[in-house]
This record gives structure tokens, C-alpha cells and sequence, in this order.
């Protein structure tokens, strides 16, 4: 027996076989998922037909409506499905998706702001930078970093006075924990360092992970000079294995920084129905979609478009919010996945050269 007939039935009365995203709802309107499909009746339907037990069965039986949005083409489906669900975070697609585990490190949003290795990034003012393949790799390097830029990793419920704190004129306080002993802290939970000191600290941990700055590599070569010259060749060692983690993960940065800046360009789709569309892509980000401009007034419209997308100051790289990591991510797959679309793809400048009307 077919799970809900009557869906079905709505589904296959009113549904067209065209690229598009539906979503199933539950009892009080829950969203329980988000899909795609080249074909989406076809896709709709095949829920239906599902054995028992499966997870399509379970959804199409626990669904009272489902909805649906015709899309030109794949990748914008797939860009749609992709914020629908960062957006609702469907329970079936929670659930039921295995996916490639990437890491990245924030920078929370306190008063002594902390660096901490997470798997996913959330909508709370903090800056994330990544996303970093390997995950166990980063929980100590992250872990490292802050030691060796004296950045505090205790929990963000500890009470902060910086030295230039009033307060910290009223009782002496106490560090928290040994860090502050052992120098690996700036120790902001005692009042040692000014705000000043503490948030310069953090500066060049943003810096080291934007990649325009070397600051934590130069202090543990420092510092390994320096116990090479006491004859504490354990502690030298000790230091030198730290410093290559932090290059392997300084050249991690690099390579990921190389294959965004690659992901800038002009991409044409074709869509349903003749429907092309043109994409401007600047660093894995969707900057504008156009339909692909065919007269003269259309393409002139198109030129102030790119002129406007690439002609932007460039800010450099930066930090990721959340849903700007989940994009290019989603843009990266894209490509690695089909790399003949690469052909389809333009330099804004030479798009200008030869598209830009006389
Ligand atoms: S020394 Fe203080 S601020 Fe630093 S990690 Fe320990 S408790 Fe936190």
C-alpha cells in the first residue's frame, strides 16, 4: 500500500517533470525536507512508490503537504536546496545526510575572544575561517595557536577584567588556571593584559588566518632559537614539531585561499525551456545571476552587472560568515563534480572584450 494517496494524487495531477526544489511539511506546517531534482515530478513521485520502511517512505507518510518552485537548472536548484535547508535545517535532511565533515576555526564575538576549532558555523557574530579538511588536525593546532599568542581557551562564562579596567583596582584577583603561570595566557581573567595588548593578540591570530601575516611562525622560531642557545634541545624539539604543525596548517590556508581566488569568473547555465541564466562568481561566490543576456540592451545591462561585480574594490580575504563558507563550499563541489562545466565558464574581462556592445 502507497503512503498518503492523497499526496500522491496532488503530486501527480499537478506536478510538471521540470528541474526544481520541493519541500515536504509535516503536522503544523514543520518542514521536514528539502529536495532537488532535475526532474521534479518524477522525483515527487518515486517517494511514493518507496518499500516500506525506507526513509522516503517515512517521509511520505508522515508528510501532509509538500510544495514545489521550478528552476531553471541544476546548479541553481542545488544553490536554493542548499539555503532552504542552512536556513530551516529540516529534520529528514538533518538526519539523514551524511556529509563530508569540514572544520573551521572561530573567532568568537566576547570581550577576550577565543579561538575554538568547530565543524559548523552558526549565525552568532562570530568570524570563521576555513573550512579545513582535516578536523582532528585542527583541534590541536588551534589549541597551539593560542598558546603561543596568548590567547585564553577556558570557558566563555569566565568573568574578564582587563588591566585597564577599573574593577581590577578593587581586590587583587586571581588567575583562573595554570596558563597564567606557565605564560601560554595573557591571562585576561586576572586583569593582566589591557584591552589593547589582548585584542592586538587577536589581531594577528586574524591576520595569520587570513594569511597575510606570519606573526605566531616567527615567535616559535623565536623561541626555538632561544632554547637551542640554553641547550634545552628537548624543549627546541618540542617546539620545532609545533612550528611544522603551524606551517603545515599556514600552508592548508594557502591552498584553500587559491582554490577560492580560482572560482572567480563568469558561468553560463542553460536552463529549462531556453531559460539560460549567467552567474558572476567572484572568489565561490555567487555575486549576481542574470538571464544570459542575448539582444544589445540586454548585454549592455549585463556590462554594468560585471563592471559593478568585479569592478568593487577587492577586500582581500577575510573571514567567512556563515552562509558565504556554506556557498562556496556548495560552488567548490560543484565544480570538482562536474569539471566540463569549467567550459562553460569566461573571465569577466574577456566577457567584456568581446561581449560589450560597440
Ligand atoms: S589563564 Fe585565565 S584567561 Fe587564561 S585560559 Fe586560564 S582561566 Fe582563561
Amino acid at each position: 500500500m502507497h503512503p498518503n494517496p492523497a499526496l500522491r494524487e496532488q503530486v501527480r495531477s499537478q506536478v510538471e517533470d521540470r528541474p526544481g526544489v520541493y519541500r515536504f511539511f509535516g503536522p503544523g506546517d514543520e518542514l521536514l525536507y528539502v529536495g532537488k531534482s532535475v526532474r521534479v515530478r518524477t522525483r515527487l513521485l518515486s517517494y511514493f512508490r518507496a518499500p516500506r520502511g525506507d526513509k522516503a517512505w517515512e517521509l511520505a507518510h508522515e508528510a501532509s503537504s509538500v510544495a514545489w518552485d521550478y528552476i531553471p537548472n541544476e546548479f541553481a536548484a542545488l544553490v536554493r536546496e542548499m539555503k532552504l535547508i542552512q536556513r530551516w535545517q529540516p529534520r529528514f535532511n538533518v538526519q539523514h545526510k551524511r556529509r563530508r565533515i569540514y572544520a573551521f576555526v572561530k573567532v568568537t564575538r566576547e570581550r577576550a575572544p577565543r579561538l575554538l576549532p568547530v565543524t559548523r558555523v552558526a549565525e552568532d557574530g562570530a568570524t570563521y575561517y576555513g573550512p579545513f579538511p582535516r578536523v582532528g588536525a585542527l583541534v590541536r593546532t588551534v589549541r597551539e595557536l593560542s598558546h603561543v599568542l596568548g590567547l585564553r581557551d577556558c570557558p566563555g562564562s569566565t568573568p574578564i577584567f582587563f588591566g585597564d579596567q577599573l574593577e581590577i583596582f578593587q581586590g587583587h584577583r586571581a588567575p583562573r588556571c595554570m596558563r597564567a603561570d606557565l605564560r601560554t595566557c595573557l591571562a585576561p581573567c586576572c586583569g593582566r593584559p589591557s584591552s589593547q595588548d589582548y585584542l592586538h593578540a587577536v589581531d594577528v591570530a586574524r591576520r595569520f588566518l587570513e594569511g597575510r601575516a606570519h606573526g605566531p611562525l616567527r615567535e616559535v622560531e623565536e623561541r626555538m632559537g632561544d632554547a637551542a642557545g640554553r641547550m634545552d634541545f628537548e624543549y627546541a624539539a618540542l617546539l620545532r614539531d609545533r612550528l611544522e604543525r603551524l606551517r603545515a596548517f599556514r600552508d592548508d590556508l594557502v591552498a584553500f585561499r587559491g582554490r577560492v581566488e580560482d572560482l572567480t569568473f563568469m558561468y553560463r547555465v542553460p536552463g529549462f525551456g531556453g531559460d539560460d541564466r549567467l552567474y558572476l562568481l567572484r572568489r565561490g561566490r555567487i555575486r549576481a545571476v542574470l538571464p544570459y543576456p542575448k539582444g544589445r540592451r540586454a548585454r549592455e545591462r549585463a556590462a554594468r552587472a560585471v563592471e559593478d561585480v568585479y569592478g568593487e574594490r577587492d577586500p582581500g580575504p577575510g573571514g567567512l560568515e556563515p552562509e558565504e563558507a556554506a556557498e562556496i563550499l556548495l560552488v567548490a563541489r560543484w565544480f570538482r563534480l562536474h569539471p566540463k562545466e569549467r567550459r562553460r565558464t569566461m573571465s569577466p574581462e574577456r566577457w567584456l572584450e568581446e561581449r560589450r556592445p560597440a
